[in-house]
């Protein structure tokens, strides 16, 4: 399998750089995968799923809303606001998260104040689905 060069990076730090053989992420239609020698894009990611192959094994990871870039020479780049393994996710804090945003979602007042409680929402959920602890899949 071709390999390629990934980095995914969050303002804060490098989280991957290195050979990948595989990466899946979200996009606003569904769950993408890209292989080696994939045709040069860009694309929005969303807040969910990003899950990527090194040494034959795939590592998943909680990932926030970012983009994507395939570069014309095979190079992938993925910035996110935020990204964690499920090692590093805290279990309590990503609870408290979504209880926060349920309640601000239900007494939202403007579509913005909707779409940011929505989103943090959406965080908090993915963070506890990467640790195995969400019904929501
Ligand atoms: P919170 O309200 O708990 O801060 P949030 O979704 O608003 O959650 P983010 O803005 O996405 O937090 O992330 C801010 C920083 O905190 C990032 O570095 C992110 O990796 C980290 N972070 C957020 N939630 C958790 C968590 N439950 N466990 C570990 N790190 C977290």
């Amino acid at each position: 399998m071709t390999e390629f060069e990934l980095e995914i990076m969050t303002p804060e730090r490098h989280f991957y750089e290195g050979k990948a053989q595989g990466l899946t992420v979200t996009l606003p239609d569904g769950l993408f995968t890209i292989l080696g020698g994939h045709a040069p894009m860009v694309a929005a990611l969303e807040v969910g799923e990003l899950r990527y192959k090194t040494d034959g094994q795939w590592r998943e990871c909680a990932a926030s809303e970012g983009f994507l870039e395939v570069m014309s020479d095979g190079h992938v780049i993925v910035f996110v606001q935020a990204c964690e393994n499920a090692d590093e996710i805290d279990v309590g804090r990503a609870k408290a998260a979504a209880e926060r945003a349920k309640e601000r979602l239900s007494s939202s007042e403007s579509i913005r104040e909707y779409e940011m409680s929505r989103i943090a929402l959406a965080r908090a959920m993915n963070r506890l689905r990467v640790k195995g602890r969400s019904r929501y899949i």
